[in-house]
């Protein structure tokens, strides 16, 4: 699989590159995904092995539950990625995808937690 989509975090230290026939967009209306993005986490989903990732040094991980770490970019604080442990996935951040994705929000998760002040965003099955 070609690795034809770039992402990177808003200072460019943080680069990525994956193949776009990773998962579609999906949405996570979780209350880990809004205490640490600040609303709700838009996501990538690929195997470990597929991602290439530059700059890996300047990131932080943070356990943010048993089966999952998060890392941001320690100089710009970009959420960069989520690590799920027990999949070896990991879920790259929507947002720091350059140019278009071709790609629309396919699932909504954890709707049940999503807070009061935003519609659920429209999925394109
Ligand atoms: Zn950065
Ligand atoms: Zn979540």
């Amino acid at each position: 699989m070609s690795k034809n989509l770039h992402a990177s975090c808003h200072c460019g230290t943080v680069r990525i590159a994956l193949p776009s026939e990773a998962a579609g967009v999906l949405a996570c209306h979780c209350g880990d995904c809004l205490k640490t993005h600040g609303n709700f986490n838009a996501f990538l989903a690929a195997p470990v092995a597929d991602v290439s990732l530059d700059g890996a040094e300047a990131l932080v991980w943070y356990q943010s539950s048993e089966t999952s770490r998060r890392a941001f970019c320690g100089t710009c604080g970009a959420r960069v990625l989520k690590e799920v442990t027990p999949t070896g996935r990991w879920l790259i951040s929507a947002g720091l995808v350059d140019g278009p994705t071709g790609r629309r929000i396919i699932k909504n998760l954890w709707e049940q937690s999503m807070p009061d002040w935003y519609d659920l965003p429209s999925v394109v099955p």
